[in-house]
């Protein structure tokens, strides 16, 4: 078994390497763990308990790797970055394969200690990140993220499954080893296909990859005695471990926030797919709406959250609905401006304009989903009735502050629970629709947040009361409906002529 004059001294308690990396002196190790040590000058030799990640020849490469990550990384406003966090993730597997390397010293050197604290990741923070770039901190919280991981995941699969199959391991020990990494691949199924999921045993041979993360490793050290870890020095010391170094640097996501005006009755909100294939359009409105935001910053892609939601079939007019779209991702940021030409691009869309847009904090999200709970809506609701109206039906639609009694529309029984809800209709009144016949009227409604207006027309088969099919006394249907005005004071309102932006020509 070898291991590097680094590990060596962390197995002896040393934990302060700065000097050791920073300049050409070697590191003295101590006389009884001198045959576990390779010399410097043989590099071909991995060392066993780090994997190499720590020999001092490869850090120029590391903080090369790191700082050409964050210089990549391009800022549309600002020409350096000026701070970052770090995230470094290291192999789950170490705390193992550390414990392997010392119970085996142990047998020879009883001094050695375990080293918990002096761990891979510790120094390489401390070190290997050490004034990475001129004028710019780590800091511990940043919407710049620089996750540098080293990994080495291919062997990581490869020495646990040869341990679950070690003959230097008892059958009991093999047989909870297996439990551990089988009951993964068993969740793992039952995850996607449901609990219910027989999962059969050539199955769980099949899909024995293992899954190696704090939680497994730490429940495998549970079950290997000292013995047991001792035993596994020769098995890991005939192993050659690849590993690798990739960076990843990016930002937290970019919020855009407006309203929207959707005069479609054919677009839904979000990709409608029934068993894999698009509903009624081939888009939607997140996807026109993100489209020229996720192009212009190279985000990875952009969510829509809005203050409720319209069913597919129903227009959005009036001052529009507001939303949120999410950029997660992003490669660059935006400035307000571009913003705005951004907007001008989704508003050549014939289905959809957006207005009031702008780059907002997280914080605005809040905004948005609070603002739901209480706000009030508008809504025009295009009927027809069995027989013809009267002005006097009409005069009966005329209400204020009604409460309705609303069963879950059968409509979405299969994705609510059969509840009864009170919800207010704040106002009411009915019109004649001009143009049409007599059996055709609309209603123009202030309402609360939530209410199910398709019912309160239809009647749900008396699931909403009071109904218009109960006030007339005759089926009524409806044949269209307009989300006329949504009540929440947010985006603030970017006057006409600010939003507009030619297309150049
Ligand atoms: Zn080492």
């Amino acid at each position: 078994m070898k291991i590097c004059a680094v590990c060596a001294n962390r197995l002896l308690g040393c934990n302060n390497f700065t000097k050791f990396y920073e300049t050409a002196e070697s590191l003295p190790v101590d006389e009884k763990l001198q045959k576990f040590v390779n010399s410097e000058t043989m590099s071909n030799q991995l060392c066993i308990m780090c994997f190499g990640f720590l020999t001092r020849s490869k850090f120029g490469e590391y903080k090369d790797a790191i700082r050409n990550s964050v210089k990549k990384w391009p800022l549309e406003k600002e020409a350096s970055v000026k701070d970052f966090q770090m995230l470094i993730t290291v192999p789950a597997i170490m705390p193992l394969i550390e414990n392997i390397v010392y119970y085996t010293i142990k047998k020879e050197v009883t001094e050695v200690i375990l080293p918990d604290n002096i761990n891979l990741k510790e120094i390489l923070k401390t070190v290997c990140c050490n004034d990475l770039l001129e004028n710019c901190l780590i800091q511990a919280e940043s919407e710049l993220k620089v996750s540098p991981k080293f990994l080495c995941e291919e062997f990581e699969k490869s020495f646990i499954t040869g341990l679950i199959a070690s003959e230097r391991l008892s059958n009991e020990v093999s047989y909870k080893l297996e439990g551990i990494y089988k009951t993964k691949a068993r969740a793992a199924k039952h995850k996607k296909w449901g609990k219910k999921a027989k999962v059969t045993e050539s199955e769980v041979q099949e899909s024995l990859t293992p899954t190696i993360n704090a939680s497994t490793v730490s429940q495998t050290l549970n079950v290997l005695s000292p013995t047991d870890l001792a035993n596994l020095g020769e098995y890991l010391s005939s192993l050659t471990p690849k590993h690798e170094l990739t960076v990843e640097t990016t930002h937290s996501p970019v919020y855009i926030a407006g309203r929207y005006q959707k005069y479609s009755r054919t677009l839904p909100q979000t990709p409608w797919l029934v068993d894999g294939k698009r509903h009624y359009s081939e888009t939607s409105v997140e996807e026109i709406i993100a489209a020229p935001f996720v192009e212009a910053t190279g985000a990875q892609r952009g969510v829509l959250t809005s203050a409720g939601r319209e069913d597919v079939d129903v227009r959005t007019l009036g001052n529009g609905r507001p939303f949120i779209i999410e950029l997660l991702k992003p490669r660059k940021l935006l400035a307000t401006e571009s913003a705005k030409i951004l907007a001008a691009k989704v508003n050549e869309n014939q289905d959809l304009k957006i207005t009031d847009v702008c780059i907002i904090e997280k914080s605005g999200c809040k905004t948005l989903l609070e603002g739901e709970v209480d706000k009030k809506k508008e809504y025009r609701a295009y009927c027809y009735s069995e027989r013809k109206i009267t002005s006097e039906d009409l005069k009966k639609l005329s209400m204020s502050e009604v409460v309705l009694k609303q069963k879950t529309p059968i409509r979405v029984l299969h994705r609510r629970n059969n509840d009864t809800r009170p919800r207010s209709i704040h106002k009411a009144e009915g019109k004649r629709w001009e143009g049409r016949s007599e059996n055709w009227f609309y209603i123009d409604l202030l309402t609360q947040a939530g209410t199910y207006i398709k019912e309160f027309v239809h009647g749900d088969f008396g699931r909403t009361k009071p109904n218009v099919t109960e006030i007339f006394g005759c089926e009524c249907d409806i044949v269209g409906l307009d989300v006329t005005n949504v009540h929440l004071d947010w985006p603030p309102t970017v006057p006409e002529n600010e939003q507009i932006v030619e297309k150049s020509s």
